[in-house]
Formats: C-alpha cells, sequence, structure tokens
C-alpha cells in the first residue's frame, strides 16, 4: 500500500515560484507500476505551460547569474542536507512512483547528495584565460558565461539521477533551468527537485518543473526546442525519441545534450574470476530489473569458460527474488508499465520463435518479467539490435577477445561495456578498441559518479554530462579584447 503521508496526491507544475495547475486545467492519473494505484495526478501541461516556464526562467535568469559563488554554494549544500534528511521519504516514493527497490533508491539518493555537494564548488571555478595577443597592447581574455536558459528532459528510469543531473550543474553554473520530467516520475523526476531547491533557497523562476501527460511530451519539448530564450537541451531518453530531438534542433540551431540508448556488451575472458564475473554480470544485467541505460545486454564468454560461466550464471539468476519492491530482499520489482512489459513479451518470443534458447525466466508474471537468460540469439532478433529495457540478457561463446571486441562493436549503440580479465593491462588494451563512451575493466557497466564524465558514442549519443565537464556544455565561452591606447590602422 502507499503510503499517504509521504506521497503527495497531486503533481502541479513549479512555474516562477509558484505551485500551478496547467493552463487547461486538465490532470492524468500517475499509477504505481507494482500497486496499479493512482500515485498522484499530475499537471498535464502543454505548450503554454512550457512557455510560461520558459519566461520565468528567463526573467530569472540575470540575478541568478549574478548571485555571488558563495550564496550559490549554500543552496546547493543546504539542498543536499535537504534531501538526506527526506531520505526515507524519497525511497518510498521512488518505489511507488517507479518500482525502484531499495538499493536502487539508495543509489540514486546517494547519487543525488554527491552531486549536490560536488555542484556546490562550480560557481568558484576559474571561469577563463588570459590568452596572449600578438596585437601590441591588446589584452585578449576568453570567459566562460552561463548561457541563459536551459531545456532539460529526463526518463523515469532513474528519475532522482537524471533528473538531478540534468538540472543541478546547468544551475551551479548560473542558469536557470525549465525541467520537463517523465509522464512516468512527474515527482521523483520533477517536483520532488523544487521542493528540495526551493526550501533551501533557490529563487524563484530558476528551476521551473513542467509535467505532461502520457503521449503529450511533443507539446512541450516542441516549445523548448523553438524558444529563442532556451539556449541549450539536454535529453535523456531513448535513440528515437533523441533523433527526432535532434533533427529539429537542428533547425533552431539549437545545442543539445543527449544520452541514449545503449546495447552495453559486457566481455569475459578465459582468465576471469568466474564467481565474480557470475555476481557482476548478474547485477550489471538486473539492477533495478534491467532498466537502466547501462545495464548489460550481450554477455561475451570465451569458450572454454562458456558453459560452466552458464550453469553458474542461471543458478544466480534464478535466486533472484521477484515481487514488491517495497520489501528490502526483492531485487526484481515491476516493470514500469504494461506497454513496456509487452515489448519485453514480444521481443523475448520473437527471439524464441527465430531460433534463440531460454536458460532461464521467458514468461511474464504481471507487473513482473523474471530474470531472463538467452542463448543462441540470432543477429535479426529485435532483441539482439535494439535496447530492450527490462531484465532481459543475452549469452554468446566467442572464440576469442578479439572477436569479443569486434562483436561487441557491431552495434548501432556505444554507451558503457565491461570486460573481465586478470590481466587487467589487456583489459585496458582491449578497452581502447571498445566503441563505447565508458568501459570498466573487472566491473560491469552499471556505474555512475557525478564526476564522471557519462556519455556515449554512436547512436549513444552526443556530449556528456559530469560536473568536470558541465562548463563544456553549459556556458558559452566569450573572447573579449581591451585596449589602452589606439592602435595603428593600415588605412
Ligand atoms: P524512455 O523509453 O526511456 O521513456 P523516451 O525517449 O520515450 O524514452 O522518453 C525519455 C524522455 O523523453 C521522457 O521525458 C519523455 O516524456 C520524453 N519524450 C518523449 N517524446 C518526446 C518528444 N516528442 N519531445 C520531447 N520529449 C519527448
Amino acid at each position: 500500500m502507499i503510503d499517504r503521508e509521504v506521497v503527495p496526491g497531486k503533481t502541479l507544475h513549479h512555474i516562477a515560484g509558484e505551485w500551478i495547475g496547467s493552463a487547461t486545467g486538465r490532470e492524468y492519473e500517475n499509477r504505481s507500476p507494482w500497486t496499479g494505484e493512482v500515485f498522484s495526478w499530475a499537471a498535464a501541461g502543454d505548450a503554454d505551460d512550457a512557455r510560461r516556464a520558459i519566461e520565468a526562467a528567463h526573467s530569472a535568469f540575470p540575478g541568478w547569474a549574478a548571485t555571488s559563488p558563495g550564496v550559490r554554494q549554500r543552496v546547493f549544500l543546504r539542498a543536499a542536507d535537504i534531501l538526506e534528511r527526506r531520505a526515507g521519504e524519497i525511497r518510498s516514493a521512488l518505489a511507488a512512483e517507479t518500482g525502484s527497490g531499495a538499493h536502487f533508491a539508495d543509489v540514486q539518493i546517494n547519487f543525488a547528495t554527491t552531486l549536490l555537494r560536488q555542484a556546490a564548488h562550480l560557481g568558484y571555478e576559474p571561469v577563463g584565460q588570459v590568452i596572449p595577443s600578438d596585437v601590441a597592447g591588446t589584452r585578449a581574455v576568453a570567459v566562460r558565461r552561463p548561457v541563459g536558459v536551459v531545456a532539460a528532459i529526463a526518463p523515469w528510469n532513474a528519475s532522482l539521477i537524471l533528473s538531478g543531473r540534468s538540472l543541478v550543474a546547468p544551475l551551479a553554473l548560473g542558469n536557470t533551468v525549465v525541467l520537463k520530467p517523465s509522464e512516468e516520475s512527474p515527482f521523483t523526476g520533477g517536483t520532488l527537485w523544487s521542493e528540495i531547491l526551493d526550501e533551501a533557497g533557490l529563487p524563484p523562476g530558476a528551476l521551473n518543473v513542467v509535467t505532461h501527460a502520457p503521449g503529450e511530451a511533443g507539446l512541450i519539448g516542441d516549445e523548448m526546442l523553438s524558444n529563442p530564450w532556451v539556449r541549450r537541451i539536454n535529453f535523456t531518453g531513448s535513440t528515437a525519441t533523441g533523433r527526432r530531438l535532434a533533427e529539429k534542433a537542428g533547425r533552431h540551431l539549437k545545442r543539445v545534450v543527449l544520452q541514449l540508448s545503449g546495447q552495453n556488451p559486457l566481455i569475459v575472458l578465459a582468465d576471469a574470476d568466474l564467481d565474480y564475473a557470475v555476481e557482476a554480470a548478474a547485477y550489471g544485467a538486473f539492477v533495478h530489473q534491467g532498466q537502466v541505460c547501462l545495464c548489460a545486454r550481450r554477455i561475451f564468454l570465451e569458450r572454454s569458460i562458456a558453459a560452466e560461466f552458464t550453469t553458474r550464471f542461471a543458478a544466480k539468476v534464478e535466486s533472484l527474488p521477484t515481487g514488491d519492491p517495497r520489501i528490502p530482499g526483492t531485487v526484481i520489482g515491476p516493470v514500469i508499465n504494461k506497454w513496456a512489459l509487452a515489448l519485453i513479451e514480444r521481443r523475448v518470443e520473437e527471439a524464441v520463435r527465430l531460433g534463440a534458447k531460454l536458460i532461464t525466466g521467458g514468461t511474464a508474471n504481471p507487473p513482473c518479467y523474471p530474470p531472463t537468460v538467452l542463448v543462441d540469439v540470432p543477429d535479426d532478433a529485435e532483441i539482439a539490435q535494439a535496447e530492450t529495457f527490462g531484465p532481459v540478457v543475452i549469452l554468446e561463446t566467442v572464440e576469442s577477445a578479439e572477436q569479443a571486441i569486434h562483436r561487441a562493436n557491431d552495434s548501432d549503440f556505444g554507451l558503457a561495456a565491461g570486460i573481465f580479465t586478470r590481466d587487467t593491462y589487456r583489459g585496458q588494451e582491449l578497452a581502447a578498441q571498445l566503441e563505447t563512451g565508458i568501459v570498466h575493466v573487472n566491473d560491469q557497466p552499471v556505474n555512475d559518479e557525478p564526476q564522471m564524465p557519462f556519455g556515449g558514442m554512436k547512436d549513444s549519443g552526443w556530449g556528456r554530462f559530469g560536473i568536470g565537464v558541465a562548463a563544456e556544455d553549459f556556458s558559452e565561452i566569450q573572447w573579449v579584447t581591451s585596449r589602452h591606447e589606439p592602435r595603428a590602422f593600415p588605412f
């Protein structure tokens, strides 16, 4: 049962510091994936609401950009404390709104508090360089300035982290933000951030959140893309949506950071510590029931260890507790909604029809899908090609490390990878051959820390999230020269 005391019954837009319904008065019901109960009635916003939010962010920009680094720092440090104080309540909300189990909720809360504390110092980072000029008497500098309004579009799966990283660093760099959370997580991926930053002292309008009904994201997204006050967009979600967004952004010459789908490989070489690789692979494939963009989707096994790995892995996978995400021991909770569940079912069935074999799992138990392991999956099966957001992983035997790298790279995607070998040096050499934005040697792909440059290659996206690199995308460099005395011109 949802704890009504800790769960908001309504999720309103947060615009210019006010909590308001949508301009049309429409709402939609956001249901809990496990209980099926209404978690909240959320504002069903459209382009008008987005415009108001962008106007609010635009108005708040000069004031927030001019706020001293020390004042900004205190806002983020206070926000981290507030988030920690509310951790129990947020854990419950993540379970109720998104089906997140206790472990993954803690991962999110820890990331979000660390993110806020790291971002707190961004205002004190040096903002420029003095560049020597060949023009005598000219002093030249390059200065980083905030860009203005940043629009952020985030998904539901790691709602607290993925919305948090979309707005915290941009704000810390002096920008203002309009956030559009997923229709599946308007609270934990949306207005919760407003509540926390509001209480921490962020001025009204610096962060605005607009929610929307299922199927209506484009109304808000299109306004964000076309509105001239929005100077940058960051997007985390599927490659299909990201591609459409990038096409439109091109028309408006608007820069976008895109963090998109993955089809992440995990390579187990013959000399790997097999017990460790099995534990790691089970975590990497099935954490948050496989609904993390970083999850291992394809595991390549060198032939000499393939049979042994498969036996031990199947035993481990079959032992994973499935069910209510509010029970602390649950590993495999519900899939986010019935459409996502149907897609997993369809893709597994298609793979089996095309010749794949099920090692374990493969039959839905709504709202859950059991952890499922497939072998002999033909390349033309959808599940071999497209990211499938659920607890399904493919095993494939390879003859060598080189073949594993070749197969791993034989994908449109390039987000994250893992390589298991006792020869760490060789692991690093192989990492350099992988076409992924992130590689872990002797670890599985589901890792993130706010200071790390996070992002993909190929169809997994452009740009990087990360405190250390945020200024590249969320500030503007201005070249400024000044002279004390007139210079001579040739005519
Ligand atoms: P996922 O399958 O992870 O939900 P999506 O790409 O569908 O991936 O969703 C990621 C985010 O993109 C969500 O916030 C969703 O509402 C948003 N989104 C979906 N369609 C559009 C669109 N046409 N314009 C802008 N945002 C969109």
